[in-house]
């Protein structure tokens, strides 16, 4: 049988990223969906373990050759996306697939596999609290946040058309209703 599908998607600073990571760790049976991207890797990050990074040519040509399940100029100038022969592989084995994706990439897998797929979104407490977080994390030049910011203002109006909204206030809380949600999906 093939396996199912779970996505997480939020405003970036929500804290998706650090919640897959906890699942991941948690010994769920999930393999993680490595998309690709044309930013360039920030210090610690590896290329296929947490991105496929690309050159924007390289990127612009899987795109024409029809590679990707779905991709987006998440911010201007860089690309975001999901490969079909990564989720076909972890699929093929078997496996269950875990996607930390923008909200627009999230609801469209929610789209493509339907049942097999639950969409989480996490939620942050506020924009202001977002603000902080990005800022505290300090990964970004303030213009970048400043973008980031903007974006997730839009994204928040996207919540409701998820399965699921987690809202992350406390993270050892979010955590906990995490693994009750996947533990639930998983197991019907
Ligand atoms: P970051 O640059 O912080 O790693 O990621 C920026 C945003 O891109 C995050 O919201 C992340 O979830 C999103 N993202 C990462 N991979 C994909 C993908 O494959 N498709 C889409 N649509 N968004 C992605």
């Amino acid at each position: 049988m093939k396996g199912k599908l779970i996505i997480f998607s939020a405003p970036s600073g929500a804290g998706k990223t650090t919640i897959v990571r906890h699942l991941l760790q948690k010994g769920f049976d999930l393999e993680f969906s490595v998309s690709a991207t044309s930013r360039e890797p920030r210090p610690n990050e590896k290329h296929g373990k947490d991105y496929y990074f690309l050159s924007a040519e390289e990127f612009k040509k899987r795109v024409e050759a029809n590679e990707f399940l779905e991709w987006e100029e998440v911010y201007k100038g860089t690309s975001y996306g999901t490969l079909k022969s990564e989720v076909e592989r972890i699929r093929n084995e078997g496996k269950n697939v875990i996607f930390d994706v923008d909200v627009v990439g999230g609801l469209n897998i929610k789209k493509y596999y339907g049942d097999d797929a639950l969409a989480v979104f996490v939620q942050p407490p506020s924009v202001e609290e977002l603000r902080k977080r990005l800022t505290v994390r300090s990964t970004e030049t303030e213009e970048k946040i400043a973008m980031r910011i903007a974006k997730a203002e839009h994204e928040l109006r996207f919540a409701s058309q998820f399965d699921v909204v987690l809202v992350n206030e406390d993270l050892g809380k979010a955590f906990i209703e995490a693994e009750k949600i996947i533990s639930e999906f998983l197991s019907t």
